[in-house]
């Protein structure tokens, strides 16, 4: 697909746009040129005359031909003209490829933020029309928008300016995953780092403590992700929880989660672990029910192993499981995907993620240009979950979204009342500050009353990690630094 630019600098937004109709073509973009020429191409134009701003959208996509012109005052702020540019382009797009992705022009990943934001701002009723009106978001998403808002507003209410979270990352999986963009080694090649890596592991979380305390910090939750800390052996495991155990002052944590991620790594004894350690919540993935998608996407486990696990884990006593879903998958059916929803279902796990299929181009399955499921389909499967899981009592309580995902969708996360995990809340709100441990992780220092983090990366794989210790330890000091600067003083809520 060619997309043509003149006089603007909106390329990033109306690129975006079209990847939404286009999403499996490379998308050639050419910059000042007033013409175009098809098969399939759009030109967006904006051209200044006296104190008016015309701006013109002209597109050919097939035998489909459309224009349209909208007319803006110089003194209009930049984003409007973006906005009104966008809803050209899309209406065209629209109706040349006969589909409405639901969630209008509105690109960004966090819509329950910018919604919240709006509602602040103007109110709910107006905030209402702006989504529906000016961004075309459809009734349903809309709906989604507002009832998530209202879940999610009881667990943020709870975050105070002392308040942090803390994210261990395990970044080791048994194999990898045909779909997975995230830094996770198997653990077949990296096997002999793992000892090293959890000892510094160790030390890390050490100096974190140490910067809480100086920081006048209170843990809200603790999150165990990956790849997958059910890699590791279950010694592994118990040396890190209790570190995170000894070292940290838990007494105002809501959360303790471990993603026990892939089936076929959770055993009684790492269960057992977990469970006299002080989790209270673990997340048990099946992402499909459907053996021969779960080849096809390269995950190494079977369905049984997910309902094995699972059973395994109620056994052990936990009390707070979430599994997580993928619609969209390649190979994967409406049929299928009900299936997978219904018997995920009948296991009554506390919540349920949905999440819509995202490639990125590191993926495997993007590279090998494995056909996944059309836009629509995945929007049907997303329908059913939520018709589904609202009939069974969940409620929606974080949304959020990726680049390149199908159809544009969305992830969701549902649980029965009482059962939500708060970190995921606070990682997609950027409520409060994330002290973050391990290879790839990122801490994101939130400045107290305004809507502002300082991020600060670790390194990425787990050698450079080991490699690289001593400024990993440094970095952790910019914390303070960061602490020291919002309010003048070593420490500003001790
Ligand atoms: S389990 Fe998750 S992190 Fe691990 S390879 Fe699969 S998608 Fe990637």
């Amino acid at each position: 697909m060619k997309l043509f630019l003149y006089g603007h600098s909106f390329h990033y937004e109306m690129e975006n746009l079209c990847r939404l109709f286009f999403h499996r073509q490379k998308i050639e973009v050419f910059e000042d040129c007033r013409e175009f020429d098809g098969p399939d191409a759009a030109l967006t134009l904006v051209e200044r005359e006296g104190e008016t701003l015309h701006l013109l959208v002209k597109t050919a996509v097939g035998a489909y031909r459309g224009e349209g012109r909208d007319t803006v005052s110089v003194e209009t702020p930049p984003q409007e003209v973006e906005r009104r540019l966008a809803v050209l382009l899309f209406r065209q797009l629209t109706e040349a490829c006969g589909i409405c992705p639901r969630w209008g022009i509105l690109t960004g990943v966090r819509p329950v933020k910018f919604f919240r934001s709006l509602v602040e701002k103007h109110g709910e009723d107006e905030a209402v029309r702006i989504f529906r009106e000016d961004y075309l978001v459809t009734e349903e998403k809309l709906e989604l928008s507002r009832v998530t808002m209202r879940n999610e507003g009881a667990l943020l209410a709870r975050s105070q300016p002392d308040s942090c979270s803390l994210y261990v990352s395990i970044p080791f999986c048994p194999t990898r995953c045909a779909y997975c963009s995230f830094v996770s080694s198997t653990v077949e090649k990296t096997v002999k780092l793992i000892p090293d890596y959890v000892e510094l592991l160790c030390r890390e979380l050490e100096k974190t403590a140490e910067v809480v305390r100086d920081c006048g910090l209170r843990v809200e939750s603790v999150y165990f992700g990956g790849g997958t800390p059910t890699a590791i052996s279950a010694e592994q495991l118990a040396l890190l929880l209790d570190t995170v155990n000894t070292q940290f002052d838990l007494s105002h944590s809501r959360e303790f989660t471990v993603e026990a991620g892939r089936p076929d790594t959770v055993t009684r004894e790492k269960l057992e672990v977990l469970q006299n350690s002080g989790v209270t919540r673990i997340s048990i993935n099946p992402q499909t029910l459907s053996d021969q998608v779960l080849r096809r996407i390269g995950r190494r486990h079977t369905t049984q192993q997910t309902l094995d696990a699972f059973h395994l884990a109620r056994a052990c006593g936990m009390n707070n499981i979430n599994m997580d879903l993928i619609a969209g998958l390649p190979g994967d059916t409406v049929e299928g995907f009900h299936a997978t929803l219904d018997g995920v279902l009948a296991l009554s796990p506390e919540s349920v993620t949905v999440h819509t299929l995202s490639l990125k181009r590191s993926d495997q399955l993007f590279q090998d240009g494995a056909g996944e499921p059309e836009g629509e389909t995945a929007a049907q499967m997303l329908d059913y979950a939520q018709h589904r899981l609202t009939e069974e009592g969940y409620l929606p309580y974080y949304l959020y979204r990726q680049s390149r995902m199908v159809g544009n969708l969305e992830n969701i996360g549902w649980c029965l009342p009482g059962c939500e995990s708060p970190y995921n809340v606070y990682i997609m709100d950027e409520t409060h500050t994330i002290l973050a441990c391990g290879a790839g992780a990122a801490t994101k220092v939130k400045r107290p009353g305004v809507d502002e983090l300082e991020r600060i990366f670790n390194f990425k794989f787990p050698y450079e990690y080991i490699n690289r210790f001593q400024e990993v330890l440094e970095r952790k000091n910019r914390v303070k630094q960061c602490y020291e600067q919002f309010q003048g003083t070593v420490c500003p809520f001790s």
